[in-house]
């Protein structure tokens, strides 16, 4: 069988390996090929890329990857949808040598090996925002992507500072690279179909602004401004920063009557720097 999965296929393989998509899991298979081929193709996958797929489910990103990548590696929790991967991807036609499974919590992820180049993924929804950074931070080779996440979430991590949906994850996501929303995804593609919206997320990787200890000291200030979003920086940041506060935020240039919301990642930096 050639091709990539349709949605009575994908239904007849959960039946036969008994799984019962969860909520828990957040496990809303996308039972249509022409949109597997469209995630595949805006995130540039190219012959000689290494792809890492995060929460392959029954297959059907994952088989679209094969039909581009050199290799797929995928990472996935659930361990019945993860033991019939290989045969799905023979079934259909690809060499399952080019396909490495890792039945794994991906909010544990490492360094891998080959080092993947671009991560496409339909994540997890309610991981989705810490196995990203998690994937960033760990795997420095990745150059680029596509991920599909809740619309809500889109925005947070595409959010520019003033806007409502502006937050930690908004300004951590700059460290890694360039985050651009790459447009929406109807309900309808899903089985089961959720009671969310989703939209796809491209992320360019730039080089990093500074070392390891710098951005550890820069996250924990875009916690602390973040946690009491609605203070003014001299106080949020007086847990981190002491009662020098004020001076420290004034001598990197910036207003401490500000909020953590007005502020970008360099702004972070250079607080960081004058601490
Ligand atoms: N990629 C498939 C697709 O598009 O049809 C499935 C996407 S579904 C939204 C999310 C998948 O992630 C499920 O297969 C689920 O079992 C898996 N998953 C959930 N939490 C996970 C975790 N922490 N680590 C790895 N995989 C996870």
């Amino acid at each position: 069988m050639s091709g990539l999965l349709g949605a009575s296929e994908i239904r007849e393989i959960a039946a036969r390996i008994g799984v019962n998509p969860t909520k828990k899991l957040g496990q809303n298979f996308v039972v249509d090929a022409n949109t597997c081929r469209r995630i595949v193709k805006s995130a540039d996958v190219e012959k000689n890329d290494i792809a890492l797929e995060i929460g392959p489910g029954l297959g059907s990103l994952t088989l679209a990857l094969l039909e581009t990548a050199s290799s797929v590696t995928v990472i996935e929790i659930d361990s019945r949808l993860a033991q019939e991967l290989p045969a799905t991807a023979e079934k259909h036609g690809f060499d399952p040598s080019a396909l490495t499974v890792i039945n794994a919590d991906a909010m544990n992820l490492e360094a891998l090996s080959p080092a993947p180049t671009v991560l496409v993924a339909n994540l997890p929804y309610n991981v989705s925002v810490p196995v990203l950074l998690r994937a960033f931070e760990k795997l420095p080779s990745l150059q680029k992507g596509v991920v599909m996440v809740q619309s809500e979430v889109a925005d947070r991590l595409v959010a520019k500072p003033g806007s409502k949906s502006y937050g930690s994850p908004s300004v951590k996501a700059t460290w890694w690279g360039t985050l651009t929303s790459a447009g929406n995804v109807g309900r309808s593609i899903f089985w089961p179909i959720p009671n969310v919206d989703s939209s796809l997320v491209r992320f360019d990787r730039n080089p990093v602004p500074g070392d390891e200890q710098l951005r550890l000291k820069v996250f924990a200030l875009i916690d602390g401004a973040f946690a009491q979003r609605r203070k003014m920086l001299r106080s949020a940041l007086s847990g981190i920063l002491g009662s020098e506060a004020s001076a420290i935020i004034e001598r990197a240039g910036i207003d401490p009557t500000m909020r953590g919301e007005a502020l970008i990642l360099t702004d972070y930096i250079n607080i960081a720097k004058a601490y």
